[in-house]
């Protein structure tokens, strides 16, 4: 019953989404399949966490659409999320849910379904409001160095800010809702846990992640095989197979990685 009643609430919302184009129709798919699991066999408590990621991350990437435009070209998506994408940032949550059904009484399902999370949204809204820094960001691999904004690895002071907020949001609302344990002490292991995932991402960027290169803008971007200007990029540096929505999942596994450790 709660399995059903869950699916409808998760096709709702899907649809919602789709609808004010935050998903495309895969997107819509897949966040159906996640939601179901996560409202269906979790509860009300797991979809308060999944809905604060979801409406938070949508409504920052809405809100910041004009002033990004520029930027758009380097980030390997618009603000559209497709089933790939769905399932980087909130795959590994959704696999938490159904790891809480075998073992129901168990705290650990919910700190990692927290920790993934949070690192997603901190991620999200870094990746946001990161742009909104006044000056260039840097390098995480190599602090002196300057980059262009949207560059992958780069970091800034507002950017990281944004990350322990969005982190912070899922840790608060881990804290209030978790099942067992201390309040205070989940907040502060949830939110440590998404911000360094977080970081996890930016050094993946910075490093091994795979990035294009435009050769009509002159620009570096995550895009493939097509730009948005429509020229073919080529291949620049790092992993070809380590795509964008594979780093999100790799951000979201290193968040729970943390969190199991403490
Ligand atoms: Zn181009």
């Amino acid at each position: 019953m709660q399995l059903l009643l869950g699916f409808l609430l998760a096709l709702l919302i899907a649809l919602l989404a789709y609808k004010v184009r935050s998903l495309d129709k895969s997107g819509a798919i897949a966040a159906t399949l996640e939601g179901t699991l996560i409202f269906g066999l979790g509860g009300w408590q797991w979809a308060i966490l999944l809905l604060a990621f979801f409406i938070s991350s949508s409504a920052l990437s809405k809100m910041f659409k004009t002033r990004k435009k520029d930027l758009k070209e380097k980030f390997d998506k618009g603000s559209q999320r497709d089933a790939m994408q769905v399932l980087g940032n909130g795959g590994l949550a959704a696999f938490f849910a159904l790891l809480h059904f075998f073992f129901p009484s168990a705290l650990w399902t919910w700190l990692g379904f927290s920790a993934a999370l949070a690192a997603v949204n901190a991620d999200t809204w870094a990746t946001e409001l990161g742009v909104l820094n006044p000056s260039q960001p840097r390098m995480i691999t190599n602090l002196k160095k300057k980059v262009e904004k949207g560059t992958s690895g780069g970091i800034s002071i507002t950017g990281t800010l944004a990350s322990l907020a969005g982190s912070a949001l899922i840790g608060i609302l881990a804290g209030i809702f978790t099942p067992a344990g201390d309040a205070l002490s989940i907040f502060i292991i949830v939110t440590l846990a998404g911000l360094l995932g977080a970081l996890f991402d930016s050094l993946l960027g910075a490093t091994v992640q795979a990035i294009y290169y435009c050769p009509v803008c002159e620009k570096e971007t995550e895009r493939h095989p097509e730009h948005l200007c429509g020229a073919e990029t080529r291949y620049f540096r790092g992993w070809k197979w380590l795509t964008n929505d594979l780093v999100n999942f790799a951000c979201a596994g290193f968040g729970v990685l943390v969190a199991l450790i403490f």
